[in-house]
């Protein structure tokens, strides 16, 4: 039966890995409405635990149900530890009736669901925690069992076996619970890694594309404006020539800070590579993505940039706009960055530290009204 246990914590806990993988949820602590939704997961776990008991006698069952409550406070935190030991008390009465027995029981698992809320932030390592709770899981247990057997000797023959279970199976879960745990990080941090600019942490250029197209067909469905900022530091060769590439370097960062702190919390800033940004400002028409670059340049342009050495130094940008649909092909989705590359040059070659953009293409959608 214990043995049963320890399979039936292993498949949830495996379940429980795919579902945190997909919803994209980090352990330990996440927030308290999936602590609230974990908890409850965890508590129908220990119910099902129930289900495959030890019976000492009529109304008195032994089993793991306290490693549910025990991984929910671990894992998912002092909200999740109280939620799972209340569904998993609550169950018990419901399912095996109002006995004095149940009662102790109910009363138990509350009490280990209260204390994980203490254990859950604790300082000492999760294994510890584990530990530490199932010693006073199985202790409490001792005491309700010796107060409602009718037989010690069972209860001498049944106890140890599940008390060697309980621990040896707890430090099983968690090695597995850390290894399915590891896996998620290790996938989200290559997620991560794949769509982010190491330097600057902003958007790579395939998550910007991956954007682009995304904000385009949701542009085009809610015939919403796009616009497209691309963005050139000028003669920025000169610094990594003049001061070294880490200053280069820091240049770059700042600049990706202050693009992200300049707009809204919606325009979607990136690192496209070298020295070239983009900024996609949605729902954005001709208008108002002009007024933004030209804000945008004044800013960079007024901003002390401080190289390693301590050094502050001034430096300007270039700006290329397009517009969804004014200035693009409506079926190709590369030709508004195209046409931002294009006033980008436009604007590089006609003096730099300035806003460019090209004549407007779809003169009829203009004049339709919806500039
Ligand atoms: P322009 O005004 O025409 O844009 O001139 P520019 O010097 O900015 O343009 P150019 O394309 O000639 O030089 C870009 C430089 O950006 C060259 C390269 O050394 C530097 N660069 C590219 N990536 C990085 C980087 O990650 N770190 C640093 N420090 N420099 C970089
Ligand atoms: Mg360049
Ligand atoms: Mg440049």
């Amino acid at each position: 039966m214990f043995f049963v246990n320890i399979c039936v914590i292993i498949t949830f806990l495996y379940l429980s890995g795919i579902l945190a993988k997909f919803y994209r949820i980090r352990l330990p602590f996440p927030s308290l409405r999936v602590q609230a939704i974990g908890g409850l997961l965890f508590g129908l776990y220990g119910t099902v635990l129930m289900n495959y008991s030890f019976r000492i006698n009529d109304t008195t069952i032994v089993d793991l149900r306290h490693l549910a409550v025990i991984m929910a406070a671990v894992y998912l935190g002092g909200l999740a530890s109280v939620i799972s030991a209340f569904i998993i008390a609550i169950l018990r009465i419901l399912m095996f009736g109002l006995t004095s027995s149940a009662i102790d029981a109910a009363f138990t698992i509350i009490l280990l669901g209260l204390a994980g809320v203490y254990f859950a932030y604790t300082s000492w390592s999760r294994l510890t925690k584990i530990i530490m709770m199932n010693l006073m899981g199985m202790t409490m247990i001792f005491i309700v069992l010796l107060l409602n057997t009718t037989s010690m000797t069972t209860l001498m023959k049944v106890y140890p076996i599940q008390m060697s279970i309980s621990f040896s199976g707890g430090i099983f879960i968690y090695l597995i619970a850390e290894f399915i745990n590891r896996s998620n990080e290790m996938l989200f941090l290559l997620e991560r890694r794949a769509s982010t600019d190491h330097l600057t942490d902003l958007s790579n250029r395939r998550q910007f594309e991956q954007s682009l197209q995304s904000e385009l067909q949701h542009a085009r469905q809610c015939q919403q404006k796009l616009s497209l900022l691309a963005i050139d530091i000028d003669r920025f060769k000169k610094v990594n020539d003049t001061y070294g590439h880490s200053a280069g370097d820091a240049v770059l960062k700042q600049l990706g800070q202050l693009l992200v702190q300049h707009g809204r919390s919606t325009d979607l800033v990136s690192r496209n590579g070298g020295e070239e940004f983009a900024i996609l400002l949605l729902d954005c028409g001709y208008h108002q993505s002009m007024a933004i670059a030209e804000s945008v340049r004044k800013t960079v342009a007024k901003y002390l940039f401080t190289l390693p050495d301590g050094q502050t130094l001034k430096l300007t940008i270039s700006i290329g706009v397009a517009v969804y649909p004014d200035h693009c092909d409506d079926i190709d989705d590369n030709d508004l960055f195209e046409q931002a590359d294009r006033a980008l040059y436009e604007a590089k070659n006609t003096g730099r530290n300035k806003v460019c953009s090209l004549p407007p293409r779809n003169i009829a959608v203009v004049n339709n009204g919806s500039l």
